[in-house]
């Protein structure tokens, strides 16, 4: 299984702090049946950066201390670029990097509170350079939980998205969890991802969203958020259904 999002990388955002967290974070990935992982550090978010080249650099020299240490886990470049005005003429300049520098997707975050208004035209801006964006954890923004229609016409129009395995699996409570769960229902997510800063405060998840999945909605659905994955890797395009608008239930046959 490959988890396209973590925090494994140590020392550079609110993740992973020393190097023994990085091996506790991959010895427990191992466990949850990951062999490879995206480390994606904050960049931009107002507290962390990390600029491409020191990523890969970062990368390079944890997976031989995962090598020395006989933990089999390969790590990937990656980066959870917080939205901003600047964000293709700094992936011009060498300073984001795409997932598995593929050239192909880039994690896109949105702060918690609310959907910037350029959001939109940035979206479309970043397809015309021909990347792809992914919306990380949409299910954790309020204004997207509000007006979900939102997030239907951002992957109308070509985003992809990401739900964290922990909203799936119910750890961010209720409102999340049903929220997370809607958003496969009705093909607005293709990733399902750990998002794991550290072993006992935000771990991987990963099995136990897909049970919740598997269900709801049967075996599937796995199969197309595991393959997903791997093709992100690959750099292939990866399966999108035609997404719906999130309808709500008649609840006792009052809308
Ligand atoms: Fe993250």
């Amino acid at each position: 299984m490959i988890d396209i999002h973590s925090h494994i990388l140590p020392g550079v955002d609110d993740g992973a702090q020393t190097i023994e967290d990085s091996l506790d974070l991959a010895r427990e990935a191992v466990r949850e049946g990951i062999n490879k992982i995206i480390a994606t550090p904050h960049h931009k978010n107002g507290k962390y950066e990390n600029r491409k080249l020191d990523i890969i650099r970062e990368v390079a020299e944890l997976n031989e201390i995962l090598k020395i240490e006989e933990i089999s886990l390969e790590v990937l470049p990656g980066q959870e670029t917080r939205i901003y005005g600047e964000i293709i003429q700094d992936y011009k300049l060498g300073e984001i990097v795409t997932l598995n520098d593929g050239g192909n997707y880039l994690f896109i975050e949105l702060p918690s509170t609310h959907v910037p208004r350029y959001t939109e035209q940035l979206l479309v801006d970043i397809q015309f350079e021909r990347l792809t964006p992914i919306i990380v954890h949409p299910e954790r923004n309020q204004e997207l939980l509000q007006n979900p229609d939102l997030l239907y016409h951002f992957v109308k129009n070509g985003a992809l998205t990401q739900v964290t395995a922990a909203s799936v699996s119910g750890a961010f409570g209720k409102t999340i969890q049903n929220f997370s769960i809607q958003l496969v229902e009705y093909n607005l997510t293709h990733f399902i991802a750990s998002d794991a800063h550290h072993i006992k405060s935000r771990s991987f998840k990963m099995n136990e969203a897909f049970d919740v999945i598997e269900k709801k909605f049967g075996v599937d659905w796995i199969d197309l958020f595991l393959d997903n994955a791997e093709l992100l890797v690959q750099g292939k395009s990866v399966y999108r259904e035609i997404p719906e608008k999130i309808r709500k239930r008649k609840f006792l046959g009052i809308l």
